[in-house]
């Protein structure tokens, strides 16, 4: 033990869990996970404490960690704030609450003068209609809670597809969001400790298909320092605000007149898997500092020019990446199924041509 080894719970057992104890390693922690069973992504790496046994499990978990962190947003805000009582979870519960709710996400944005796109609270039919009156068309439908990688959403395009679109979403709480015409997707992610240091990772760029992140190029191009900067400015509100302690990571849309915000997660995040291979410290180890309070590291890129690749539903050639100089292979030890998470390919270059070069050699991973 060195005098800043920590035990550290983490809530989830998947490809995040995995990577945070990874990064955590090498600083001296120790991990347990809270999971759904023996074969997940995490399992392997540290006590592992199943669910289905609950109560049990979950008080062992809470007895082995001297903190607490989780995966989720998804995770529930009571058992946060039980188990806050006697062990320190980070991020606080005050983040999960407006993280995990569209409805609280918004107005907090709203409050901290943060652009975001015009939305209405729905929750029955004859609201959704009237959401569409003040919104107008085009627009988004989104369950207020539990939507990840484009699920639990509609987007209405005209008003005989009204019926269609609560129908689709399961009749839940929901809101109506206006359609952004953006030019690209773009994310920041910062990490603030309990000492109130913080640190941002320069804009990333983004790009989906079918709901799911396929490729982010770090940092992203033709960014101005201007528009950094407001990206930074708005982090600082919202850590400030929910006196939030790990990571923030919040997802943009780069629009002619600035940027508008879509929504924040208070956890690392797969458009900062580049800092694996990118940055002088990784998301996941920035984030293990912070819920340790220890110092954090550095987020300036390693090289010019980095991406990620997601390998999504089948594993591929995989002997193409490791033959290939400047890429990196990280498998999430998951079983191939169609859409699902397998693992991800970071490059990096130091001129843009080279990149470009990396990433046709990697089309066969690209939708
Ligand atoms: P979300 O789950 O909110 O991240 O939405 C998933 C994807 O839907 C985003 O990555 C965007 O591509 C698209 N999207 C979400 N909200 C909007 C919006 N208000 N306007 C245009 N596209 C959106």
């Amino acid at each position: 033990m060195t005098p800043f080894s920590r035990r550290v719970g983490i809530l989830g057992a998947g490809q995040l869990g995995r990577m945070l104890a990874i990064a955590g390693y090498p600083l001296g922690h120790k991990f347990g996970f809270y999971g759904l069973n023996h074969d997940e992504p995490a399992a392997m790496l540290g006590h592992m404490h199943v669910q289905s046994d609950e109560a049990h499990s979950l008080s062992q978990l809470i007895d082995f960690a001297d903190v607490i962190t989780y995966e989720s947003e998804n995770t529930s805000v009571e058992l946060v704030e039980k188990i806050s009582q006697t062990t320190p979870v980070y991020p606080s519960a005050t983040s999960l609450y407006y993280s995990q709710h569209r409805g609280r996400e918004k107005s907090l944005f709203t409050e901290l003068n943060i652009p975001c796109a015009p939305y209405t609270l729905v929750s029955d039919l004859t609201e959704l209609h009237q959401a569409v009156d003040m919104v107008g068309l085009p627009a988004i439908l989104k369950t207020s809670t539990e939507g990840y990688d484009g699920k639990g959403q509609f987007v209405i395009t005209q008003t005989d597809q009204i019926e269609q679109a609560w129908s689709s979403i399961g009749e839940r709480e929901a809101i109506l969001e206006g359609f952004v015409e953006f030019k690209r997707e773009l994310s920041i992610i910062a990490v603030r400790n309990a000492d109130n240091q913080q640190v941002y990772y320069p804009l990333v760029e983004n790009q989906h298909h079918d709901g799911i992140l396929r490729l982010t190029i770090a940092p992203a191009r033709q960014i101005s320092p201007a528009i950094q900067q407001q990206a930074e400015d708005y982090m600082q509100a919202l850590l400030n605000k929910m006196d939030h302690v790990g990571v923030l990571t919040l997802e943009l849309f780069e629009t002619e007149t600035g940027l508008v915000v879509n929504e924040m997660a208070p956890r690392v995040h797969n458009s900062g898997h580049w800092t694996m291979d990118g940055a002088q410290t990784s998301q996941f180890e920035n984030h293990i500092r912070a819920i340790t309070n220890l110092p954090l590291g550095a987020t300036t890129p390693r090289q010019s020019f980095a991406a990620m690749v997601n390998i999504i539903g089948q594993h591929g050639d995989i002997k193409t990446v490791l033959n290939m100089p400047n890429a990196f292979l990280h498998l999430y030890d998951k079983a191939e199924r169609p859409g699902r998470k397998l693992g991800h390919i970071n490059v990096v270059a130091n001129t843009q041509a080279e990149l470009q070069t990396r990433l046709d050699q990697l089309k066969a991973w690209m939708p």
